[in-house]
């Protein structure tokens, strides 16, 4: 709800929809705010969402990340620079990207560029299948190894035909990631369901559920 006001532009809306509500907003909530108040430059109330978040995920680097744009739009150089020195510091510290999918009751996990798992021969060699086909779709390939990927190859090898593989990734999926996904979907006919920290993206037959919006 909050995300649909706030794209609409209905950001006091939106504002008053997370007071009225029984629970308390989480990081996703308040994310999605933010990124609303940036879209519709509002940062007055940038900067209070900026601190709620802040309040609940001090290392939140994506939080840092969107009020440095929205300060740049105002040209508030003073605060951009505060910003992104604080992004920096984070960067040092932030965690790998991760995912994890479920397989007979076991949940496997894999981080960018990992060979732990016992599959992991099978699981590059589909990543390689995966990229032939993906160039045929000119899609410029620089991620093929994050985590994502290795994730949904080793659901392509090992999940039942044609049910949907889901998985779950700690940071919000890269755009390059995200094109990968539509393709894999069609290529592949295959549901892809990935819930990364922001949002669920279902991606079928080429097109995601997010409509490309972050
Ligand atoms: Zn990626
Ligand atoms: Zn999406």
């Amino acid at each position: 709800m909050v995300d649909l006001l706030g794209r609409a532009g209905g950001l006091d809306q939106a504002v008053k929809f997370i007071e009225s509500m029984p629970i308390k907003p989480d990081i996703s909530i308040w994310s999605s705010l933010l990124r609303a108040c940036g879209s519709h430059q509002n940062l007055e109330l940038a900067e209070k969402v900026f601190q709620q978040l802040i309040k609940i995920d001090p290392l939140n680097d994506a939080a840092y990340a969107l009020i440095s744009n929205i300060y740049a739009k105002a040209s508030r150089w003073d605060d951009v620079n505060w910003a992104r020195k604080k992004l920096h510091e984070l960067g040092v510290r932030k965690q790998p990207g991760c995912s994890l999918i479920e397989q007979n009751g076991t949940v496997h996990e894999f981080t960018a560029w990992d060979f732990s798992n016992p599959q992991s021969a099978e699981i590059y060699a589909m990543l390689d299948e995966i990229k032939g086909r993906l160039q045929k779709q000119d899609l410029v390939e620089t991620s093929s190894h994050h985590s994502e990927r290795l994730v949904v190859a080793f659901g392509l090898l090992n999940n039942p035909p044609r049910t949907p593989i889901r998985v779950v990734y700690n940071l919000q999926i890269c755009r390059d990631c995200h094109s990968a996904m539509k393709l894999i979907s069609q290529a592949y006919n295959r549901e892809i369901v990935i819930r990364d920290n922001y949002r669920f993206h279902r991606f079928v037959y080429g097109n995601c559920s997010c409509k490309d919006y972050w």
